[in-house]
Protein backbone atom coordinates (compact mmCIF):
# COMPACT_ATOMS: atom_id res chain seq x y z
CA UNK A 1 0.00 0.00 0.00
CA UNK A 2 1.63 3.65 -1.03
CA UNK A 3 1.44 6.25 1.25
CA UNK A 4 0.78 9.42 -0.02
CA UNK A 5 2.31 12.27 2.64
CA UNK A 6 6.16 12.61 2.46
CA UNK A 7 7.54 10.83 5.76
CA UNK A 8 4.58 8.26 4.68
CA UNK A 9 4.23 7.59 8.51
CA UNK A 10 0.70 9.57 9.51
CA UNK A 11 -1.03 7.66 6.42
CA UNK A 12 -0.34 4.13 7.77
CA UNK A 13 -1.20 4.77 11.05
CA UNK A 14 -4.82 3.87 10.13
CA UNK A 15 -3.48 0.61 8.48
CA UNK A 16 -1.42 -0.03 11.75
CA UNK A 17 -4.63 0.44 13.56
CA UNK A 18 -6.78 -1.87 11.66
CA UNK A 19 -3.64 -4.25 12.26
CA UNK A 20 -3.46 -4.48 15.59
CA UNK A 21 -7.24 -4.68 15.63
CA UNK A 22 -7.13 -7.71 13.66
CA UNK A 23 -4.60 -9.24 15.36
CA UNK A 24 -6.92 -8.97 18.56
CA UNK A 25 -9.56 -10.58 16.98
CA UNK A 26 -7.19 -13.23 15.90
CA UNK A 27 -5.98 -13.78 19.21
CA UNK A 28 -9.29 -14.25 20.71
CA UNK A 29 -10.74 -16.75 18.12
CA UNK A 30 -7.20 -19.01 18.57
CA UNK A 31 -8.28 -19.48 22.17
CA UNK A 32 -12.10 -20.51 20.77
CA UNK A 33 -10.70 -22.84 18.26
CA UNK A 34 -8.12 -24.54 20.61
CA UNK A 35 -11.15 -25.11 23.00
CA UNK A 36 -13.09 -26.94 20.20
CA UNK A 37 -9.93 -28.51 18.81
CA UNK A 38 -9.54 -30.39 22.25
CA UNK A 39 -12.62 -31.39 22.99
CA UNK A 40 -12.86 -32.61 18.98
CA UNK A 41 -9.29 -34.53 19.54
CA UNK A 42 -9.92 -36.12 23.14
CA UNK A 43 -13.19 -37.50 21.74
CA UNK A 44 -11.31 -40.79 20.27
CA UNK A 45 -12.92 -40.59 17.00
CA UNK A 46 -10.29 -39.89 14.69
CA UNK A 47 -9.81 -43.34 13.39
CA UNK A 48 -13.26 -43.11 12.70
CA UNK A 49 -12.34 -40.83 9.79
CA UNK A 50 -9.75 -42.66 9.07
CA UNK A 51 -6.59 -40.98 10.64
CA UNK A 52 -4.07 -42.54 12.79
CA UNK A 53 -3.95 -39.50 15.44
CA UNK A 54 -6.03 -36.84 16.50
CA UNK A 55 -2.94 -34.11 15.39
CA UNK A 56 -3.21 -36.07 11.56
CA UNK A 57 -7.05 -35.43 11.87
CA UNK A 58 -6.82 -31.48 12.24
CA UNK A 59 -3.55 -31.25 10.20
CA UNK A 60 -5.14 -32.49 6.97
CA UNK A 61 -8.76 -31.36 7.72
CA UNK A 62 -7.63 -28.12 8.22
CA UNK A 63 -4.96 -28.00 6.30
CA UNK A 64 -2.40 -26.78 9.10
CA UNK A 65 1.16 -27.66 9.96
CA UNK A 66 1.73 -30.23 11.94
CA UNK A 67 2.83 -27.88 14.81
CA UNK A 68 0.14 -25.44 14.26
CA UNK A 69 -2.30 -28.44 15.19
CA UNK A 70 -0.71 -29.77 18.04
CA UNK A 71 -0.06 -26.23 20.06
CA UNK A 72 -3.72 -25.49 19.45
CA UNK A 73 -4.81 -29.34 21.20
CA UNK A 74 -2.42 -28.69 23.94
CA UNK A 75 -3.62 -25.09 24.23
CA UNK A 76 -7.29 -26.37 24.48
CA UNK A 77 -6.59 -29.40 27.23
CA UNK A 78 -4.33 -26.70 29.28
CA UNK A 79 -6.99 -23.80 29.24
CA UNK A 80 -8.54 -24.39 32.51
CA UNK A 81 -5.51 -24.80 34.27
CA UNK A 82 -4.00 -21.78 32.74
CA UNK A 83 -7.23 -19.03 33.11
CA UNK A 84 -4.45 -16.28 34.10
CA UNK A 85 -3.10 -16.27 31.17
CA UNK A 86 -6.47 -17.26 29.21
CA UNK A 87 -7.32 -13.66 30.96
CA UNK A 88 -4.78 -11.75 29.91
CA UNK A 89 -4.61 -12.90 26.09
CA UNK A 90 -8.49 -11.67 26.58
CA UNK A 91 -7.56 -8.20 27.88
CA UNK A 92 -4.79 -7.97 25.18
CA UNK A 93 -1.92 -8.16 27.80
CA UNK A 94 -0.29 -10.93 26.51
CA UNK A 95 -0.73 -13.14 23.27
CA UNK A 96 -1.67 -16.15 22.07
CA UNK A 97 1.80 -17.23 21.04
CA UNK A 98 2.83 -16.31 24.81
CA UNK A 99 0.55 -18.96 26.01
CA UNK A 100 1.29 -21.43 23.32
CA UNK A 101 4.71 -21.21 25.14
CA UNK A 102 3.51 -21.43 28.70
CA UNK A 103 1.61 -24.07 27.73
CA UNK A 104 4.59 -25.93 26.27
CA UNK A 105 5.25 -25.87 29.92
CA UNK A 106 2.74 -26.49 31.99
CA UNK A 107 2.13 -30.08 29.73
CA UNK A 108 5.43 -31.26 30.22
CA UNK A 109 5.45 -30.22 34.02
CA UNK A 110 2.25 -32.30 33.90
CA UNK A 111 3.12 -35.51 32.23
CA UNK A 112 6.44 -35.49 34.66
CA UNK A 113 4.89 -34.78 38.36
CA UNK A 114 0.84 -35.28 37.78
CA UNK A 115 -1.79 -33.84 40.30
CA UNK A 116 1.79 -32.34 42.12
CA UNK A 117 2.90 -30.00 39.04
CA UNK A 118 5.30 -27.32 40.79
CA UNK A 119 4.39 -25.13 37.73
CA UNK A 120 4.10 -21.74 38.81
CA UNK A 121 1.49 -19.71 36.29
CA UNK A 122 1.62 -16.29 37.77
CA UNK A 123 5.35 -16.22 37.64
CA UNK A 124 5.29 -16.95 34.01
CA UNK A 125 2.96 -14.31 33.45
CA UNK A 126 5.01 -11.75 34.98
CA UNK A 127 7.63 -12.63 32.14
CA UNK A 128 5.12 -13.12 29.33
CA UNK A 129 4.31 -9.78 29.81
CA UNK A 130 7.21 -7.79 29.41
CA UNK A 131 9.04 -10.34 26.71
CA UNK A 132 8.85 -11.25 23.23
CA UNK A 133 7.47 -14.45 22.56
CA UNK A 134 11.05 -15.78 20.72
CA UNK A 135 12.45 -14.26 24.12
CA UNK A 136 9.58 -15.88 26.43
CA UNK A 137 10.15 -19.19 24.35
CA UNK A 138 14.15 -19.28 26.81
CA UNK A 139 12.46 -18.12 30.22
CA UNK A 140 9.65 -21.23 29.89
CA UNK A 141 12.85 -23.05 28.73
CA UNK A 142 15.03 -22.73 31.98
CA UNK A 143 11.96 -22.76 33.64
CA UNK A 144 11.17 -26.27 32.77
CA UNK A 145 14.92 -27.35 33.43
CA UNK A 146 14.60 -25.75 36.94
CA UNK A 147 11.56 -27.58 37.74
CA UNK A 148 12.49 -31.02 36.44
CA UNK A 149 16.32 -31.55 34.56
CA UNK A 150 15.76 -35.06 34.21
CA UNK A 151 12.98 -34.82 32.63
CA UNK A 152 14.12 -31.72 29.99
CA UNK A 153 17.44 -34.06 29.70
CA UNK A 154 15.28 -37.23 28.89
CA UNK A 155 13.71 -34.95 26.20
CA UNK A 156 16.63 -33.86 24.93
CA UNK A 157 17.65 -37.56 24.45
CA UNK A 158 14.37 -38.37 22.61
CA UNK A 159 15.19 -35.55 20.72
CA UNK A 160 18.76 -36.90 20.12
CA UNK A 161 17.16 -40.26 18.34
CA UNK A 162 16.13 -38.37 15.45
CA UNK A 163 19.48 -37.81 14.48
CA UNK A 164 20.03 -39.03 10.70
CA UNK A 165 22.42 -37.98 7.64
CA UNK A 166 22.14 -39.54 4.80
CA UNK A 167 25.17 -39.50 1.66
CA UNK A 168 23.52 -40.67 -1.35
CA UNK A 169 25.98 -40.88 -4.79
CA UNK A 170 23.53 -39.74 -7.51
CA UNK A 171 24.06 -40.77 -11.15
CA UNK A 172 25.95 -38.25 -12.44
CA UNK A 173 28.77 -38.36 -9.63
CA UNK A 174 27.36 -35.73 -7.02
CA UNK A 175 26.08 -36.26 -3.62
CA UNK A 176 23.26 -35.62 -2.32
CA UNK A 177 23.04 -35.15 1.60
CA UNK A 178 20.48 -34.62 3.91
CA UNK A 179 20.11 -34.36 7.23
CA UNK A 180 19.05 -33.74 11.02
CA UNK A 181 21.47 -32.73 13.32
CA UNK A 182 21.81 -32.65 17.34
CA UNK A 183 22.27 -29.09 18.63
CA UNK A 184 25.80 -29.33 19.34
CA UNK A 185 26.82 -30.72 15.66
CA UNK A 186 24.37 -28.67 14.09
CA UNK A 187 26.15 -25.47 15.42
CA UNK A 188 29.38 -26.81 14.83
CA UNK A 189 29.30 -27.19 11.34
CA UNK A 190 27.61 -23.50 11.41
CA UNK A 191 30.33 -22.19 13.18
CA UNK A 192 33.20 -24.16 11.08
CA UNK A 193 31.84 -23.17 7.43
CA UNK A 194 30.44 -19.24 8.27
CA UNK A 195 33.90 -18.35 7.91
CA UNK A 196 34.59 -19.69 4.42
CA UNK A 197 31.45 -19.37 3.23
CA UNK A 198 31.65 -15.39 3.38
CA UNK A 199 31.88 -13.74 -0.01
CA UNK A 200 35.33 -13.08 -1.44
CA UNK A 201 35.20 -9.64 -2.41
CA UNK A 202 32.59 -8.01 -5.19
CA UNK A 203 33.57 -10.54 -7.83
CA UNK A 204 32.63 -13.45 -6.09
CA UNK A 205 29.21 -14.26 -8.23
CA UNK A 206 28.75 -17.32 -6.15
CA UNK A 207 25.33 -18.13 -4.54
CA UNK A 208 25.18 -18.73 -0.54
CA UNK A 209 24.23 -23.08 -1.49
CA UNK A 210 27.33 -22.71 -3.86
CA UNK A 211 29.70 -20.98 -1.31
CA UNK A 212 28.50 -23.01 1.73
CA UNK A 213 30.04 -26.48 -0.64
CA UNK A 214 33.26 -24.73 -0.94
CA UNK A 215 33.15 -24.19 2.50
CA UNK A 216 32.54 -28.03 3.05
CA UNK A 217 35.25 -28.62 1.02
CA UNK A 218 37.86 -26.13 2.23
CA UNK A 219 37.08 -26.99 5.49
CA UNK A 220 37.76 -30.86 4.75
CA UNK A 221 41.07 -30.15 3.54
CA UNK A 222 42.45 -28.32 7.21
CA UNK A 223 41.79 -28.88 10.57
CA UNK A 224 40.81 -26.15 12.19
CA UNK A 225 39.48 -25.69 15.88
CA UNK A 226 35.86 -25.03 16.10
CA UNK A 227 35.07 -22.33 18.58
CA UNK A 228 31.40 -22.16 20.27
CA UNK A 229 30.40 -20.46 23.10
CA UNK A 230 28.02 -21.78 26.12
CA UNK A 231 26.47 -19.84 28.23
CA UNK A 232 25.70 -21.52 31.90
CA UNK A 233 25.21 -21.38 34.95
CA UNK A 234 27.53 -21.74 37.94
CA UNK A 235 24.59 -23.85 39.43
CA UNK A 236 24.26 -25.48 36.22
CA UNK A 237 27.86 -26.99 36.02
CA UNK A 238 28.08 -28.20 39.65
CA UNK A 239 24.14 -29.61 38.95
CA UNK A 240 22.65 -28.44 41.79
CA UNK A 241 19.37 -28.80 41.83
CA UNK A 242 16.63 -25.90 40.15
CA UNK A 243 19.42 -25.28 38.08
CA UNK A 244 18.70 -23.44 34.67
CA UNK A 245 19.61 -25.06 31.03
CA UNK A 246 22.75 -23.58 29.03
CA UNK A 247 22.94 -21.63 26.30
CA UNK A 248 24.36 -22.34 23.55
CA UNK A 249 24.48 -19.44 20.29
CA UNK A 250 21.86 -19.82 17.85
CA UNK A 251 20.73 -23.46 19.52
CA UNK A 252 18.04 -24.96 21.15
CA UNK A 253 18.82 -24.87 25.22
CA UNK A 254 20.86 -27.69 26.46
CA UNK A 255 20.58 -30.13 29.23
CA UNK A 256 23.10 -29.75 32.37
CA UNK A 257 24.81 -33.58 31.00
CA UNK A 258 25.43 -32.00 27.68
CA UNK A 259 26.80 -29.16 29.12
CA UNK A 260 28.87 -30.76 31.63
CA UNK A 261 30.39 -33.11 28.51
CA UNK A 262 31.03 -29.97 26.35
CA UNK A 263 32.99 -28.28 29.76
CA UNK A 264 34.87 -31.69 30.14
CA UNK A 265 36.48 -30.87 26.65
CA UNK A 266 38.30 -27.53 25.82
CA UNK A 267 36.69 -27.29 22.15
CA UNK A 268 34.14 -24.93 23.72
CA UNK A 269 34.48 -21.48 25.24
CA UNK A 270 32.40 -21.57 28.21
CA UNK A 271 30.86 -18.41 29.67
CA UNK A 272 29.95 -19.13 33.16
CA UNK A 273 27.31 -16.73 35.44
CA UNK A 274 26.20 -16.23 39.02
CA UNK A 275 22.42 -16.46 39.54
CA UNK A 276 22.91 -12.51 39.76
CA UNK A 277 23.95 -12.98 35.55
CA UNK A 278 27.49 -11.26 36.42
CA UNK A 279 29.85 -13.46 34.66
CA UNK A 280 32.43 -14.98 36.50
CA UNK A 281 34.70 -17.19 34.16
CA UNK A 282 35.10 -16.50 30.61
CA UNK A 283 36.32 -19.12 28.23
CA UNK A 284 39.68 -21.03 28.89
CA UNK A 285 41.45 -20.89 31.99
CA UNK A 286 44.23 -23.92 33.66
CA UNK A 287 41.48 -26.51 34.02
CA UNK A 288 40.63 -27.02 30.59
CA UNK A 289 42.67 -29.04 28.11
CA UNK A 290 45.63 -27.20 27.12
CA UNK A 291 46.52 -27.87 23.31
CA UNK A 292 50.46 -29.80 24.99
CA UNK A 293 47.75 -31.92 27.43
CA UNK A 294 45.97 -33.29 24.35
CA UNK A 295 48.95 -34.11 22.39
CA UNK A 296 49.66 -36.01 25.20
CA UNK A 297 46.50 -37.95 25.79
CA UNK A 298 46.37 -38.30 21.85
CA UNK A 299 49.86 -40.06 21.95
CA UNK A 300 49.75 -42.33 25.09
CA UNK A 301 46.17 -43.21 23.62
CA UNK A 302 47.32 -43.77 20.10
CA UNK A 303 44.64 -41.73 18.41
CA UNK A 304 41.61 -44.07 20.04
CA UNK A 305 39.18 -44.48 21.58
CA UNK A 306 39.99 -44.78 25.16
CA UNK A 307 36.75 -47.42 26.13
CA UNK A 308 38.02 -51.05 26.28
CA UNK A 309 36.81 -52.31 22.83
CA UNK A 310 36.22 -49.18 20.91
CA UNK A 311 38.33 -48.22 17.60
CA UNK A 312 36.70 -45.40 16.65
CA UNK A 313 39.34 -42.02 16.48
CA UNK A 314 39.76 -40.38 19.51
CA UNK A 315 38.20 -37.00 19.76
CA UNK A 316 36.86 -35.34 23.33
CA UNK A 317 39.31 -35.50 26.23
CA UNK A 318 37.36 -36.80 29.22
CA UNK A 319 37.98 -36.05 32.67
CA UNK A 320 37.36 -39.66 34.44
CA UNK A 321 36.92 -37.09 37.57
CA UNK A 322 35.56 -33.87 36.48
CA UNK A 323 37.55 -30.65 36.68
CA UNK A 324 33.85 -28.88 38.36
CA UNK A 325 34.69 -31.17 41.31
CA UNK A 326 37.54 -30.84 41.83
CA UNK A 327 39.57 -33.23 39.70
CA UNK A 328 42.83 -32.74 38.52
CA UNK A 329 43.79 -31.56 34.96
CA UNK A 330 46.85 -33.94 34.15
CA UNK A 331 47.17 -36.49 31.78
CA UNK A 332 46.64 -39.07 34.72
CA UNK A 333 42.36 -37.24 34.86
CA UNK A 334 42.39 -37.71 31.20
CA UNK A 335 41.23 -40.30 28.57
CA UNK A 336 41.15 -39.37 25.10
CA UNK A 337 37.12 -40.49 23.74
CA UNK A 338 35.50 -40.96 21.00
CA UNK A 339 31.75 -38.49 20.36
CA UNK A 340 29.73 -41.61 20.90
CA UNK A 341 31.15 -42.65 23.95
CA UNK A 342 31.97 -38.97 25.56
CA UNK A 343 27.96 -38.69 25.04
CA UNK A 344 27.53 -42.12 26.67
CA UNK A 345 29.02 -41.56 29.43
CA UNK A 346 27.51 -38.09 30.37
CA UNK A 347 24.44 -37.89 28.98
CA UNK A 348 24.22 -41.59 29.44
CA UNK A 349 24.84 -42.02 33.15
CA UNK A 350 27.36 -44.66 32.38
CA UNK A 351 30.94 -44.46 34.32
CA UNK A 352 34.48 -44.76 33.01
CA UNK A 353 36.71 -45.91 36.00
CA UNK A 354 40.37 -46.64 35.87
CA UNK A 355 41.06 -49.82 38.22
CA UNK A 356 43.91 -51.40 39.40
CA UNK A 357 46.53 -51.68 36.93
CA UNK A 358 45.67 -48.54 34.84
CA UNK A 359 43.14 -50.77 33.04
CA UNK A 360 39.77 -48.75 31.83
CA UNK A 361 36.23 -50.33 32.88
CA UNK A 362 32.80 -48.68 31.57
CA UNK A 363 30.26 -49.47 33.98
CA UNK A 364 26.70 -49.27 33.11
CA UNK A 365 24.21 -46.66 34.73
CA UNK A 366 23.04 -47.74 38.01
CA UNK A 367 19.04 -49.00 38.12
CA UNK A 368 17.67 -45.58 39.96
CA UNK A 369 20.08 -43.65 37.11
CA UNK A 370 18.26 -39.71 36.96
CA UNK A 371 19.16 -38.07 33.92
CA UNK A 372 20.54 -34.72 34.19
CA UNK A 373 22.53 -35.95 37.30
CA UNK A 374 25.42 -36.91 35.68
ZN1 LIG B 1 33.82 -35.88 29.76
ZN1 LIG C 1 34.63 -45.00 21.80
Amino acid sequence: MRSTDPDGWDSLEPFLHELYRERLMIDRRELQWSAIAAHVADSGEHQKYGFHNPVDWLRVRFQMGEGAARDRITVGRHMRRLRQTVEAVESEEVGFGHLVEMTGVADALHRAHGGDSPFDEAKLLKAARTETVGRFHFTCENYRHACNAGAFARQAERTYEERELTIRRRRDGMFTIWGRLDPITGSRLRVALANHARRRGAGDKRSFPQRLHDAVAEHLSERTENQLNVTVALETLLALKGSPAAEIAGAPLLSAATVRRLACDSTVRRIVIDPGSVVVDVGRNRRVVTPAARAAVIAREGGQCGCPGCDRPGRDVHHLKPWAEGGPTDVSNQVLLCYWHHRLVHEGGWRLVRMEGGRLQLLRPPPDFYYGAA
